[in-house]
């Protein structure tokens, strides 16, 4: 029985061709400048973006947190969403490492930020008050439902931001989904902000690596804090490789992996006891399951060749590279038996 593995795009394997980019990459020392296949990298990405540099990094949480240090001053508050990864699932690293204070406003159902509450969550200056240091988005929303937030949501919040003189970072480790979602330029999206992170190591295949993009300064003053976070690597063009090739190849694609998240959702739509949450607008599938234990179900469906995780009450599939149209029909067909042969035998808590 084929394994079909949808816990994450994280488990993407590169492709031969992009193998063959990393073998045959030209490189040198990257914490001297000398490796010119990470020099090219971020040439590429800070052009696609449309930004005037960038910095590869070891992953997204790396990226995000070598943002808000050089964004912020220690003791700083960093508006984030209830539901953003960066809150919920990078260790308190900003916190921990960075002594910033992250003050958490309301996701709504869509990912976004209410502007009129994160105007309220702006601190006035006074000696007793923590001081706003920067507004944190994220695009598309993972755990909101890999949900794509537009350009009037980030022109809303670039205004205020502008209005009170506070910079913009977005987490857009799956930036990519967004702009193919939208069928825009990913330059469009991040324009409103000021710096980026995006994640090569996820939909586009990567084996390792993440991107940050903002200004030269910006970038230049991150770059001290990636070597403090242990982020300096060396002959990392063996990565940069892979993410060159990426950039050329994989990202028209990604609308493959959201075609096939449609297929699985309008599948498991009409399965008794399954609904969406919410009907996916990019490669994540969130569904729930009346009846079932959710830890129970998963186990149940890894018997039968189905992996995946349960998070927040709810199943998650994520389509990608190495995910085909068949192989979503054939997950929604177990998944199917699996609820069939055992109404009433995994009972919550059971
Ligand atoms: C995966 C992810 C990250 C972190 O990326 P890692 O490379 O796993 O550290 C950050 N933000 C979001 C929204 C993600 O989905």
């Amino acid at each position: 029985m084929r394994t079909i593995d949808l816990r994450s795009d994280t488990v993407t394997l590169p492709s031969s061709e992009m193998r063959k980019a990393m073998a045959d990459a030209e490189l040198g020392d990257d914490v001297f400048g000398e490796d010119p296949t990470v020099n090219r990298l971020q040439e590429m990405a800070a052009s696609l973006l449309g930004k005037e540099a960038a910095l590869l990094v070891t992953s997204g949480t790396q990226g995000n947190l070598a943002a808000l240090l050089t964004h912020c001053r220690r003791g700083d508050e960093v508006i984030v969403g209830h539901l953003s990864h960066t809150l919920n699932f990078e260790v308190g690293g900003a916190s921990a490492l960075g002594g910033l204070i992250m003050k958490a406003v309301r996701n709504d159902a869509n990912g976004r930020l209410n502007p009129g509450e994160v105007r309220a969550a702006m601190r006035p200056s006074d000696d007793h008050f923590a001081r706003t240091g920067l507004i944190c988005l994220e695009n598309t929303h993972n755990f909101c439902g890999g949900t794509v937030l537009g350009e009037e949501d980030l022109a809303a919040v670039r205004d205020l931001a502008d209005d009170h003189h506070l910079p913009v970072h977005i987490d857009g480790a799956r930036i990519f989904n967004a702009a193919v979602s939208l069928n825009i330029p990913v330059s469009r999206l991040v324009a409103f902000a000021d710096s980026i992170t995006f994640c090569l190591s996820k939909g586009l295949g990567c084996p390792v690596g993440s991107v940050l993009c903002g200004s030269r300064e910006f970038i230049e003053e991150a770059r001290r804090y990636r070597k403090m976070l242990g982020g300096g690597m060396r002959q990392a063009g063996i990565l940069a490789a892979a993410g060159l090739y990426a950039l050329d190849n994989m990202v028209e694609r990604l609308a493959e992996d959201q075609e096939n998240a449609r297929i699985a959702a309008e599948a498991l739509a009409e399965i008794p006891g399954i609904a969406l949450a919410p009907p996916p607008q990019t490669n994540l599938v969130y569904f729930t399951v009346e009846g079932w234990d959710l830890a129970a179900f998963v186990r149940r469906l890894a018997e039968e060749g189905i992996l995946c995780f349960d998070e927040g009450g709810r199943i998650r599939w994520v389509t990608h590279f190495g995910i085909e149209r068949a192989d979503v029909e054939e997950a929604v067909a177990r998944l199917r038996s699996v609820m069939a042969a055992g109404i009433g035998l995994h009972r919550a808590g059971v």
